[in-house]
């Protein structure tokens, strides 16, 4: 089973993919969790090269072939074995993430980010994806220091937030929308839930 954690900065992503990481293995399952982009030897470097870049600096088709490169390597070394092994795969960020912050974030067109990106995935997709749905305002003013992005203009994070929920009402069958200004336990909860129909031992 492969579940994906989206959404925009602030929105608890890693705090609730670890929740459901300790849930479902406290219920016995074997669980992989993980996070893109680097989570690979290749993706830390990659990881690197576009949280240090300066604004402005990298061409946007660079910048979505690297996240491409990370996703390539994500897939083929980590998410597809733990796949074959059974496992419970939880992503913190996926294929969304390149459509929402490349495709409509930085103006490329949807479908050429998701050309590149389905390619780069092997046409790999989450059983469920969880989309934590928070106000830009709200998500970015959980940070003290911001990174590159969470120094854009509030409204390419408006386009990001608008893009993640496109994707989710056009698909509600694959997707979990939650309101990420709930409390941790809610929304933890809301996702085991939504969750239970897709677990197979
Ligand atoms: O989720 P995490 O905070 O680790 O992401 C690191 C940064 O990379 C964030 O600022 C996020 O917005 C950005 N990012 C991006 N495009 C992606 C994935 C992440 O701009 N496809």
């Amino acid at each position: 089973t492969f579940v994906a954690l989206e959404g925009g900065e602030g929105a608890g992503k890693s705090t609730q993919a670890r929740l459901l990481a300790d849930a479902l293995r406290d219920g016995g399952y074997d669980v992989l969790l993980t996070h893109e982009p680097g989570d690979t030897p290749v993706g830390a470097t990659l990881r690197k090269i576009l949280l240090d870049v300066e604004t402005g600096t990298l061409s946007h088709r660079t910048e979505a072939l690297l996240y491409a490169a990370d996703k390539a390597e994500h897939v083929d070394t980590v998410v597809q074995p733990a796949l074959d092994a059974g496992k419970v795969v939880i992503t913190d960020r996926y294929v969304d993430s390149a459509l929402a912050y490349q495709g409509a974030g930085r103006e490329l067109t949807r479908d050429e980010v998701e050309d590149v990106t389905r390619w780069a995935t092997a046409q790999l997709r989450p059983h469920l994806t969880v989309l934590l749905d928070v106000e830009p305002d709200v998500g970015l003013g959980r940070f003290d220091s911001p990174d590159r992005l969470e120094s854009e203009p509030v409204d390419f994070h408006t386009r990001v937030r608008d893009s993640f929920r496109e994707l989710a009402a056009a698909d509600p069958e694959h997707y979990l929308v939650v309101d990420a200004h709930g409390s941790r336990d809610e929304i933890a909860a809301a996702v085991r839930a939504r969750l239970e129909p897709h677990l197979a031992r």
